[in-house]
């Protein structure tokens, strides 16, 4: 896919670099033409995976989004903003529509237990993405190190890399499993490896919390180890929390910001797209003391300047609706988490039944099971060089017409020899949808 050649930069001095053969685009400009910063993120999981679940027309539990509809009460904020008059569809306040940032503040000050400035401690973004990239932008400057606890959702390893920043992998482990059943509890990090990644050159940690693809949500303990290593080290901590009201089993989320010192050091990053099962809105939001967080305003107000008003002023309802609600049977951040319990289940239900034995999630939208007891001949030679899991999920779409994602996608080149063995199911889908995924599960397993 690379090729090495020699190109002319803009001082006339010829250097030579790793160029993507499709970013040489036949022009007669002799020029490079991308920014140096994009050489080393090229890869997108989500652009390949999604385009061949499309292309095979599959039963897609691949790509995390809900394939039911948002909440009614969503949907009437939407209507209702639209037809709010004409502000509603003007500019607003660059780092958060008003009513917004306001009922955030309420609504996150009281599971932090402290008072949120809603317009100095506050931003909103385009989705948790948008949120997450100011951060980067913000907040790691060249040559500062990143340590990102793997597997990652993908994005962090690419926008530490965009400023310029070096990402520092430490990863959770599966450990030696005691109960009949696999969970992801069961992945650890080891305390003296996470130590050993902290030094003066870095910046932040990346965690999320409940954790995209394994589902795992860290005990107070072990946020704890990680507060008390940035707290030492001088550290900020990013702390990505989109799937926060999506716990099971009695999971209970913990957020890092509340732990004692560490909302001055942590920047919370959320999304309505998880929140109210509508990923397509993207308004996102970063929340995190003052002196962080104007930093992020600042890189906010000189690239995207804000997030639609419309969309904002939906959520800003929603929000509130919540709010008045919150701790009741009524709260969708509790009736939602209590459908996908069900689903959760559901599906490993479906996966045990073809011999599989995935790690229950504590928390999120995914589960991850290991596929190497699976015997499939993937010798396909247009994937050959391919990690193990990419081939399986590949054959996986077009053989049998089920999408799912590689998990070694979440993991560094350095880690991805070891991680190859596993792949992700989104869950959080219409039940005839996993229903039709169970048939193909079963098939599958009747053919063999
Ligand atoms: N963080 C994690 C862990 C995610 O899984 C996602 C994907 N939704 C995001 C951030 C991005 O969220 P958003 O769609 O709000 O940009
Ligand atoms: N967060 C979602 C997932 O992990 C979607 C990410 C994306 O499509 N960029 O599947």
């Amino acid at each position: 896919m690379f090729r090495r050649v020699v190109v002319l930069n803009g001082a006339a001095v010829w250097k030579s670099a790793l160029i993507p053969t499709h970013w040489q685009d036949k022009t007669n400009m002799s020029r490079q033409l991308h920014a140096r910063r994009l050489e080393k993120v090229e890869e997108n999981v989500w652009l390949e995976f999604t385009k061949l679940a499309a292309e095979y027309k599959v039963v897609n539990l691949g790509q995390g989004f809900p394939d039911f509809s948002p909440p009614c009460f969503l949907l009437e904020s939407l209507c209702n903003a639209i037809k709010g008059g004409p502000s509603m569809h003007q500019y607003t306040r660059a780092f958060g529509h008003p009513r917004l940032v306001k009922i955030l503040a309420k609504f996150f000050g009281r599971i932090l237990a402290r008072e949120i400035d809603p317009m100095q401690e506050i931003l909103v973004s385009v989705g948790a993405y948008g949120a997450l990239f100011c951060a980067f932008q913000a907040l790691v400057d060249e040559g500062d190190e990143v340590i990102i606890v793997e597997p990652f959702f993908d994005c962090y390893e690419s926008m530490a890399l965009m400023a310029g920043g070096k990402p520092v992998y430490v990863s959770l482990k599966p450990r030696k499993v005691t109960g009949p059943t696999l969970s992801s509890a069961d992945w650890v990090l080891c305390p003296e490896e996470l130590a050993s990644k902290f030094n003066s050159r870095t910046k932040a940690i990346v965690i999320n919390n409940p954790n995209n693809p394994l589902g795992k949500v860290f005990q107070r303990e072990e946020l704890q180890m990680i507060a008390d290593l940035c707290i030492k080290h001088d550290v900020i901590c990013f702390s990505d929390e989109v799937y926060e009201w999506l716990t099971y089993d009695g999971a209970k989320h913990i957020k890092t910001a509340s732990l004692p010192g560490m909302w001055e050091r942590t920047i919370s990053v959320g999304s309505a797209g998880k929140s109210f099962s509508a990923t397509g809105w993207k308004v996102g939001w970063a929340i995190g003391p003052g002196h962080l967080l104007k930093h992020l305003q600042n890189v906010h107000q000189n690239s995207l300047y804000h997030c639609p008003t419309l969309n904002q002023e939906a959520v800003a309802v929603a929000f509130e609706r919540e709010s008045e609600l919150f701790g009741t049977d009524e709260s969708y951040f509790k009736q939602l988490p209590t459908q996908l319990q069900v689903k959760r289940l559901k599906l490993a239900e479906s996966l045990r039944s073809v011999g599989l034995q995935p790690f229950l999630p504590e928390g999120g939208y995914f589960m991850i099971t290991d596929i190497s007891s699976l015997k499939v001949d993937l010798n396909d030679p247009s994937s050959k060089n391919e990690p193990y899991d990419y081939r399986f999920v590949k054959w996986l779409i077009k053989e049998k017409r089920l999408g799912t994602i590689p998990v070694s996608a979440f993991y560094s080149h350095e880690s991805r020899a070891d991680f190859q063995n596993y792949i992700r199911f989104c869950f959080v889908k219409d039940d005839s949808t996993l229903k039709a995924a169970e048939d193909i599960l079963r098939q599958w397993k009747d053919q063999k």
